[in-house]
């Protein structure tokens, strides 16, 4: 048997660092056994998905070093891996399980599907809504079919007893069937849910192990009944530690920067995050701290993964980088490193218009421009002096103004401007007066290049972890404050 494992990123944002974790591990397992490790792309929220994420993605992860044997850029023998052009397939497969019996066409609208809920709570019993609940009589049915009404295809399951799913870290995983609901396979625009689409990849791509995040042990019962009502193999399943910030709690975005993106905007070396990554709930059997991808291939055993959730800490990645920089940079690998991270034509052309209206020497650049060169600006309580806002109403624009960029699916200057604008008109503040402490937070001083071409530059994550430190020299968001804010913030 041949080694396959992959990773199956869905393209609906920024390339997360949890990506490129779970990729290292995958590649690492498939190299161990020399086997092959593949890319394939989950974009069936047709909402959600956008190209320009698939695209960063990819990149992301080679810049990381993490090659793929096959994927949507590659080729292959299994594709196309791209979930959206496989739509035929899926639709196929919820057709063979609904004549097998394993799978039904379910009419029920969405205020039935409430009631159905409240009546299940009403009685004491788990929300999962089973086979049974959703039956309608024989009639009703056949007329809702008659008349075309939407419907959704949905598995059956079991009404109780013990699902028990083996995990290659966790061993037996048991869960109650009462839990489990009449999972949608196809929703009511024909289009899979992650579920199906899983498994009828992972069988069809010939996929041996599945190593995946933790917060997919729940989908196993299902995914493993699927398995049986296909016929097929499951593959080994293997749920890796979540990352967790350094209070433990899950690393996300609100918190800290996840978006690779981000990270090498910092100026991180790929070698230092995927080294830093691979100490993510794993060690080398001599516990260095410091190795190559390829050491970590040539030494990797999943089962000194530990399952206490390994802690993505900035601090130590830093240390490491600069380890990278003075021990494995000679002058020309560090020339190369800065030419690669920011002194390239294409970045400074980038940049220039913003400069060149606003220089009268050359020598004015460096001062004018850092900040399009740099980390987090150096920035204490005082930067904001010249800022006519009470601190309360100042912490609360910077915070509001993390919160509306957060959810913004794709980045550029006309998206945020609008953003800003609403904010402004908000807080009943003329763009100037309101942009004043934003351009402290991003450009680190009073007056620079534009702001809002800055921050389009910059990126999400850099520009919201600039904002959020801001709000940190300032003295950060207090508890009781964060409460104030989140329920103004709800009602906007
Ligand atoms: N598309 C899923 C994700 O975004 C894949 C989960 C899995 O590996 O099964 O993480």
């Amino acid at each position: 048997m041949t080694v396959r494992t992959r990773i199956a990123p869905s393209p609906t944002g920024d390339p997360h660092v949890g990506t490129a974790y779970i990729a290292l591990f995958n590649l690492c397992f498939a190299r161990q056994h020399d086997g092959q490790f593949i890319l394939r792309i989950e974009d069936t929220d047709r909402v959600r998905s956008t190209a320009e994420s698939e695209q960063m993605i990819l990149d992301s992860l080679r810049w990381l070093g993490l090659e793929w044997d096959e994927g949507p850029d590659v080729g292959g023998p299994h594709g196309p891996y791209r979930q959206s052009e496989r739509g035929e397939i899926y639709a196929d497969h919820a057709r063979r399980l609904i004549e097998a019996g394993h799978a039904f066409r379910c009419y029920r609208t969405s205020e039935e599907l409430d009631a159905l809920r409240e009546a299940r709570k009403a009685a004491g019993m788990h929300l999962a809504l089973k086979p049974a609940d959703l039956a309608l009589p024989e009639e009703e049915q056949a007329r809702r079919e008659r008349e075309g009404w939407p419907h959704v295809v949905r598995m059956k399951v079991p009404a109780s007893g013990a699902c028990v799913v083996q995990d290659m870290l966790r061993g037996r995983i048991e869960v109650d069937w009462a839990q489990v609901d009449a999972q949608i396979l196809l929703k009511s625009d024909g289009m899979p849910t992650y579920h199906l689409a899983n498994v009828v990849d992972d069988h069809l791509m010939g996929i041996t192990h599945v190593l995946r995040g933790e917060e997919w042990i729940n989908s196993a019962p299902k995914h493993q009944l699927l398995y049986e009502y296909f016929g097929w193999e499951m593959p080994q399943l293997c749920h890796m530690p979540l990352l967790r910030n350094p209070d433990k709690s899950k690393l996300s975005k609100r918190k800290n920067p996840t978006s690779i993106n981000y990270y090498r905007r910092m100026g991180y070396l790929p070698q230092a995050v995927t080294n830093y990554l691979g100490r993510m709930g794993w060690s080398m059997p001599d516990e260095r701290e410091k190795f190559s991808l390829a050491e970590m291939m040539a030494h990797f055993d999943i089962q000194r993964v530990s399952l206490g959730g390994p802690v993505f800490d900035l601090e130590k990645l830093t240390w490491l980088n600069g380890l990278y920089i003075r021990e494995e940079l000679d002058d020309e690998a560090f020339l190369q490193a800065l030419r690669e991270w920011a002194f390239n034509e294409q970045y400074v052309r980038e940049i220039l218009p913003q400069v060149r209206p606003r220089v009268e020497t050359l020598a004015d650049v460096v001062p004018l421009a850092g900040h399009f060169f740099s980390g987090l600006p150096q920035i204490d309580e005082t930067s904001f002096d010249a800022v006519k806002l009470e601190r309360e109403d100042l912490l609360k624009l910077l915070q509001f103004l993390v919160w509306r960029f957060e959810p913004l699916p794709s980045w550029h200057k006309e998206a945020l401007l609008a953003e800003v604008k609403a904010l402004a008109g908000h807080f009943g503040l003329k763009m100037k007066d309101f942009l004043a402490p934003v351009f402290i937070a991003i450009t680190g001083s009073p007056s620079s290049t534009s702001v809002m071409d800055a921050m389009a530059i910059l990126g999400s994550d850099m520009t919201r972890a600039r904002l959020r430190h801001a709000i940190g020299v300032l003295g950060g968001v207090s508890k009781k404050q964060a409460k104030r804010f989140e329920k103004e913030y709800r009602e906007l």
